[in-house]
């Protein structure tokens, strides 16, 4: 399951919300540069098919999505990063909400 969580910047003061985790279904890149989001379906083709575990198990990083504004590989895994000055030292303020 994905979240949208509210988060504050410890170094600028900035608040804003940040989309976290990944799903059964899709996987949360995130560009390491800028922050910038995207996700990915898992086993699109295959897991819409049928059931096709290794479909959904399958490893992301075969094919990972480019940032469109730094044109490098976005990531799985790594935390938000302030919006406005980039910082990743975050507080964690409260889930927004919650998706599959
Ligand atoms: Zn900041
Ligand atoms: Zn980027």
């Amino acid at each position: 399951m994905g979240t949208v969580e509210e988060f504050a910047c410890k170094d600028c003061g900035q608040v804003f919300e940040a989309e976290v985790g990944g799903g059964f279904l899709f996987f949360l890149f995130r560009c390491p540069s800028c922050g910038a989001t995207h996700v990915m379906r898992k086993g699109r083709t295959d897991a819409e098919k049928g059931i096709d575990f290794k479909a959904l198990i399958c490893d992301p990083v075969e094919d990972p999505p480019l940032c469109p504004q730094c044109n490098i590989e976005m990531k799985t895994g790594i935390p938000p990063l302030c919006p406005q000055c980039r910082s990743g030292s975050l507080r964690y303020q409260k889930t927004v909400l919650s998706y599959d």
